[in-house]
């Protein structure tokens, strides 16, 4: 029986950055370019061309949408949003601070 379960992994924070698309109800974003109103099954950016290595969700979500998405993105990597945004705002912090 194969099942879903999240997992701790290390991460290079800008290989998701450039590579990330975040799934919405209706559609997706790139988090690279901020393009918005990407098809869900879109593997590629329309804008940037930068292929979607990562997969981000905005809502909550379950196994059943999880299945969905394995099927259309079979080699993505499935990330929890939240996490990601986490470190992502303490780094764009850092950068404020810096100037
Ligand atoms: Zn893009």
């Amino acid at each position: 029986m194969k099942v879903f379960l999240r997992t701790w992994q290390e991460f290079e924070l800008e290989d998701i950055e450039k590579s990330l698309f975040v799934i919405g109800e209706i559609n997706g974003e790139c988090f690279a370019c901020h393009t918005i109103g990407i098809g869900l099954k879109e593997r590629f950016c329309p804008n940037c061309k930068q292929e979607f290595k990562y997969i981000a969700f905005r809502r909550k979500i379950d196994g059943s949408w999880l299945n969905r998405f394995r099927e259309i993105h079979p080699r993505a990597c499935f990330i929890e949003f939240d996490d990601f945004k986490k470190f992502f705002s303490k780094k764009e912090a850092r950068k404020l601070l810096d100037i």
